[in-house]
């Protein structure tokens, strides 16, 4: 790691921007090396020490990664124990099971990592996103402005993953080895200490 961290932002669809700008400043206000970037292809994500996966709509993310061979890059990448953050669509990218609040279950493609099952949409569609302050005093950070927009709840966990959140009596965050999830998007809050801890944690690898 002599040049600093690699850390790619999955472009496919969602908001990326946003991430690659809280990254950039978490890494800045650390005191760090490094360099974020969007990824797509195979190639560039074999490069990198650390990956998040943004929201924005899980079904289009899984199939376009599917299709250009990204996914599985990411799966071996996770293996070989890189750190993955994976925000709202992004998380259940990462989960092993996700079923839709009204659709039900859906065959779209999954990362098959996160030791959890899904439900999409658990708060209800667009007109019912929301914003509420939550806590996560598991990883230091007591006091954080949740921003949901369509987003997903955790209905079950296995016994690997460790619950960093709730609301409403519903899991939205967990982490399970190098991997995190949120239900919410941190990245539209202009607190980056989410992020910060994400970076620190591939520091912690490198
Ligand atoms: N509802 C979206 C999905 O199921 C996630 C929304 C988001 O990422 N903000 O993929």
């Amino acid at each position: 790691m002599s040049g600093g961290i690699n850390v790619g932002i999955l472009a496919v669809q969602g908001d990326v921007a946003e991430n690659i700008l809280a990254t950039k400043m978490a890494i800045e206000e650390l005191g760090m090396e490094g360099i974020v970037t969007e990824v797509k292809t195979p190639e560039q994500i074999s490069d990198l020490d650390g990956l998040i996966i943004p929201g924005g709509e899980s079904t289009v993310i899984g199939t376009l990664s599917l299709v250009n061979g990204s996914l599985k890059k990411i799966k071996e990448k996770i293996a070989s124990g890189m750190p993955v953050f994976g925000i709202c669509a992004g998380m259940i990218m990462l989960s092993k099971k996700a079923k839709d609040r009204v659709v039900g279950e859906m065959d779209q493609p999954l990362l098959d990592f996160l030791d959890i099952k899904i439900e999409r949409n658990a708060f209800g569609r667009q007109k019912d996103s929301f914003e509420s302050e939550i806590s996560m005093d598991k990883i230091g950070v007591s006091k954080f402005h949740g921003v949901f927009i369509r987003a997903p709840s955790i209905i079950e966990t296995g016994k690997d993953v460790e619950i960093l959140s709730k609301f409403n009596e519903k899991i939205i965050a967990v982490k399970q080895g190098n991997v995190i999830g949120t239900a919410f998007h941190p990245e539209l809050t202009g607190d980056i200490s989410l992020h910060k801890y994400f970076v620190n944690l591939i520091k912690q690898k490198n």
